[in-house]
């Protein structure tokens, strides 16, 4: 079931860990699939997860549901800086609370 929501949503390297359905929205919590991210400081890859943040993005409605992604934002600590950092995700802008694709099709 998850891998069938995963397939459905269709970000490429994102899991969907969680679904849930409140008054007519669909809310995934999903995840990145990838296990480490380059720091922005030096751009070495770290595995070194911190903590992890959630928050909530909207994203693209699928059969006239609406759909917020509750996104897993891990933070990591770089060993070589010994600082933590926020993970880049490219299906979100840094600021923004909805998806690259739903501002494009909701432009
Ligand atoms: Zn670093």
């Amino acid at each position: 079931m998850k891998a069938f929501i995963t397939k459905l949503l269709n970000i490429p390297g994102v899991i969907v860990e969680d679904s849930q359905e409140i008054e007519g929205t669909l809310i995934l919590s999903v995840k990145v699939e990838k296990k480490t991210a380059v720091c922005p400081r030096c751009g070495k890859n770290s595995h070194h997860l911190h903590e992890n943040k959630r928050y909530l993005v909207k994203d693209l409605p699928m059969s006239d549901r609406q759909v917020i992604l509750r996104v897993n934002r891990r933070r990591f600590k770089c060993k070589n800086c010994s600082k933590p950092f926020s993970e880049t995700l490219d299906f979100v802008g840094s600021k923004k609370n909805f998806t690259h694709r739903y501002a494009e099709k909701m432009r």
